[in-house]
């Protein structure tokens, strides 16, 4: 068995949360992991270029998703706190530090953690 470097494991938890908050809005298809897995791999090498960056792999795959499934599907993830108006999606806070949360400039609240989405939102728009 190798050992599990310290990249391997951020990576495998930045996977597992970015997954998490697709599974809970529901569009965790198989082309959108795809996404997921793409960005892992890039985000990889960017982390062996600069180790530093490792904690801050799960809010950059977070924002890679984001950006991608903005080109193929639209916002998301959409913004569970503000009713009415135009449907926004939520922001990466920090950008690039530690522990990402969502975040609506609109209202300025913390939305959930990355990876908490499904909880927090399940009040909102969508229905129970
Ligand atoms: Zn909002």
């Amino acid at each position: 068995m190798e050992p599990v470097s310290p990249l391997e494991r951020a990576l495998h938890t930045a996977r597992a949360l970015v997954l998490a908050d697709l599974v809970a809005d529901g569009v965790a298809e198989a082309d959108v992991v795809s996404l997921v897995e793409e960005s892992v791999v890039a985000r990889r090498w960017w982390v062996e270029q600069w180790p530093d960056g490792v904690e801050f792999v799960a809010g950059l795959i977070a924002q890679d998703v984001q950006d991608a499934l903005l080109e193929r599907y639209g916002r998301w993830p959409l913004c569970p706190v503000c009713g009415g108006g135009e449907p926004h999606a939520l922001d990466v806070e920090p950008e690039l530090g530690a522990d990402p949360h969502w975040v609506c400039h609109k209202a300025g609240v913390r939305v959930a953690a990355v990876g908490s989405l499904g909880p927090a939102a399940g009040g909102g728009a969508r229905g129970a």
